[in-house]
């Protein structure tokens, strides 16, 4: 990675970001790696001795690693997503990552482990390209959990210690990283992947695009991807005119086509989780029913998520019923699995409403590993 004078893109807003939070930076947060930039990656660089080259790469990155808090007010992508879980493993030793499978772009799904307890728990985020606000949302969750845990403190209401004995949490804050970075412009535009998603895009002019992507970056709804009734999906959808690939809502040839739901499928399969919260927007509704199945608990469970966020249960409506991931986790194991439909509004949400579904949500991920 290297990032000079002239470099416009989310990234450099990241940076941008930390170098305020850390008072080395007085400009606004625009993208735009000017002069302001520069100076104040040279201040940084004359705090720490380093050479004061005005540029950042990868050894700057190292050095800025200690500075860095999860940012909560600017759009994320593969690259921020990466450093800011490297920041976190940095300060939090007891955390642990895997890589769990590769996107499309053979970009890495990542997961995030902390606690050691014998109950299993699994969290995913930006299934969905343009609910990536989702990623800070839980990537926020794991550093203010961790911080607890290291100073024996409380997370909402629950004692941190007794949580990470009890619990160990797996979280994959970013499911779909080619259609987040799609969303959020971190894509070259002259790349076979993006002119692509562009041809698939003029075929629903009605989708603004790339803001009402949800898809992998070939158009494969991940969300329709789980053998869970999937030819009743496949159905539905092709009703609908989704019966190519598509910003959101096409299924795919067949079930676990796509690299990022099969991942997701294997990790799943691979280990024991008791429970599982799978995160999107919009809505402010968790959806935690498939058909019949009445997972041992799960209601019970619903009700205390239902309370502490404020959110509504819902019966999944009957056009998005099937082939989802929570679909095929109740399905597979009758075990309880949600999908937290955070916020309200037109997806992407304005990352401005972030304080508001941190905090109405924050009891379910607490929640979601104490019961
Ligand atoms: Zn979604």
């Amino acid at each position: 990675m290297l990032l000079k004078v002239g470099d416009r893109n989310p990234l450099v807003a990241f940076f941008q970001f930390v170098l305020k939070e850390n008072n080395y930076y007085l400009g606004s947060i625009d993208g735009i790696f000017g002069n302001q930039t520069k100076e104040a990656v040279i201040s940084f660089q004359k705090s720490l001795n380093l050479s004061q080259s005005g540029i950042i790469d990868d050894e700057l990155v190292k050095e800025l690693l200690p500075y860095i808090t999860v940012p909560t007010s600017i759009p994320y992508t593969y690259e921020i997503t990466n450093i800011v879980i490297q920041a976190i493993l940095y300060k939090y030793n007891f955390l642990q990552m895997q890589n769990i499978g590769k996107s499309v772009m053979q970009k890495d799904i990542n997961c995030i482990k902390i606690g050691n307890g014998t109950n299993h728990v699994l969290y995913v985020g930006s299934t969905h390209a343009n609910e990536w606000i989702t990623t800070p949302l839980l990537l926020k969750f794991v550093q203010d959990y961790s911080d607890a845990y290291s100073k024996g403190e409380n997370i909402y209401d629950k004692n941190s210690t007794e949580l990470f004995n009890k619990t160990t949490l797996y979280i994959v804050p970013l499911h779909n990283p080619d259609g987040v970075d799609l969303v959020n412009e971190a894509i070259d535009t002259n790349s076979e992947e993006y002119l692509n998603a562009v041809q698939i895009s003029n075929n629903y002019p009605n989708i603004p695009f790339p803001e009402g992507w949800k898809a992998n970056i070939l158009g494969i709804d991940l969300n329709l991807q789980f053998p869970a009734r999937w030819n009743e999906a496949k159905e539905i959808k092709f009703n609908q005119g989704f019966i190519s690939p598509a910003p959101r809502d096409y299924v795919g040839v067949f079930p676990l086509e796509a690299p990022e739901a099969l991942a997701l499928y294997d990790f799943t399969i691979s280990n024991n989780f008791r429970l599982m919260n799978t995160f999107h927007t919009q809505g402010k509704v968790i959806f935690w029913k498939f058909l019949n199945y009445n997972p041992p608990n799960s209601e019970v469970i619903a009700k205390e998520f239902a309370k502490v966020s404020g959110y509504s249960l819902q019966d999944t409506p009957y056009a998005s019923s099937f082939a989802g991931f929570k679909d095929w986790f109740i399905q597979n194991y009758n075990l309880p699995g949600y999908t937290i439909e955070c916020g309200l509004g037109v997806n992407p949400l304005p990352i401005a409403q972030f304080d508001e579904i941190y905090n109405d949500v924050l009891g379910i991920m607490v929640l979601g590993i104490w019961l």
